[in-house]
């Protein structure tokens, strides 16, 4: 039997002094966060929702401007359903994985036209929104509205399987960490319990060097106890996908227009800004990628690649540079954009890195 296995069976005070360390560190030590109600504010959904849904696979220290800029812009989840989805997606741009951009402005409508303009305070109703999974629905329903649910992020993966050691690797082992979770939870505190867990996997239960003197989970952990800390979480082995390649074309005309077409709503960078170019294959042919230029302008094939790892592959792309003349008509389907505008434009990384590949800065100068 593992430790794991052990703990589903504690008794309810044992499993409660945990919690109960782990809260009166986070009384004293919590983050100021710029989206964290202080002690005694009341907490609005809207904030809660935003940073949780900006906060997935990006940083703290990458989201605050975003979220700084998004409230300014969009004080209210009815302002941000009353925004055009372009311009929500422009200033998403930067933030990556732009289906959650399309899926925060689906929600922010949903919620404004359904739900009279408020988060529904259940985590069914929570999870049946737009780009609500099973994580944000529980991170919204704790914190925003106090509801006893376990919410596991992969701070707190790394908190419960150093304090279970637990053996199992992930992702298999999701349902038995939330299970931990669950039984380990203050049910009197929820919103508080949960910050506190992200607190520590932040700054105390770190991936690397895990500070845990400091800890008030100490007593309690059983990876201290063996001195395997940063043996956990155990993780299966990655599959890094096929590498697909293929061409970009930065067409730029006299007036230092660039040429560009929006890809198609759904699927991978949806909605987003992107230069024309060739499929992207694990069979790429460069010289037959030519036939793919948008206009027929002498092409410059510019030494090197531009590398860009997706979740689900890495991709290679050759970059194509022409120059057309003035007044010169954009291609079937696609547009001119103003030098000016490139900086505002809603270009995924992928597409910043070809246009610095092909030295077109931000402001359309080379
Ligand atoms: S004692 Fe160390 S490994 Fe265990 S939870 Fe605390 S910081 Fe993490």
């Amino acid at each position: 039997m593992t430790r794991a296995t052990i703990a589903r069976t504690k008794p309810a005070q044992e499993s409660a002094a945990p919690a109960a360390a782990l809260l009166a560190w986070y009384d004293r030590h919590r983050r100021h966060l710029p989206w964290r109600a202080l002690p005694g504010e009341p907490v609005d959904p809207y904030r809660v929702w935003l940073s949780e849904i900006m906060l997935q696979q990006t940083t703290v220290k990458a989201v605050a401007p975003y979220f700084a800029a998004f409230l300014a812009r969009w004080p209210t989840v009815a302002d941000l359903a009353a925004a055009p989805v372009e311009e929500v997606m422009k200033a998403w741009a930067g933030l990556g994985y732009y289906s959650r951009a399309r899926n925060l402005h689906a929600c922010a409508i949903a919620v404004a036209r359904d739900h009279d303009g408020r988060f529904p305070a259940e985590i069914a109703g929570l999870r049946a929104l737009p780009g609500v999974g099973d994580y944000t629905a529980a991170a919204v329903g704790a914190i925003a509205f106090d509801l006893a649910a376990p919410v596991v992020d992969g701070n707190v993966e790394r908190v419960v399987t150093r304090l279970e050691a637990v053996d199992e690797p992930l992702p298999g082992a999701k349902p038995l960490i939330r299970a931990l979770v669950a039984d380990m939870l203050d049910p009197t505190r929820p919103g508080d319990f949960a910050q506190a867990m992200m607190d520590l996997g932040a700054t105390i239960c770190t991936p690397r060097r895990p500070a845990c003197a400091l800890c008030s989970l100490r007593p309690f952990c059983a990876a201290a106890a063996e001195g395997s800390q940063e043996a956990y979480p155990k993780k299966a082995p990655k599959k890094t996908g096929t590498l697909r390649r293929g061409a970009a074309f930065v067409v730029v005309r006299a007036d230092g227009a660039l040429l560009v077409g929006t890809r198609p709503p759904k699927g991978l960078l949806g909605g987003m800004t992107e230069v024309p170019g060739t499929a992207w294959s694990a069979d790429f042919d460069e010289a037959a990628a030519l036939a793919a230029a948008p206009l027929p302008l002498a092409l410059h094939r510019l030494p090197g690649t531009v590398g860009h790892v997706f979740t689900h592959f890495p991709l290679e792309l050759t970059v194509f540079r022409a120059d057309a003349p003035s007044g010169t008509p954009p291609a079937p389907g696609m547009r001119w954009i103003a030098a000016g505008e490139i900086a505002g434009e809603a270009f995924p990384t992928v597409m910043r890195k070809v246009l610095a590949h092909a030295g077109v800065g931000p402001d359309g100068r080379a």
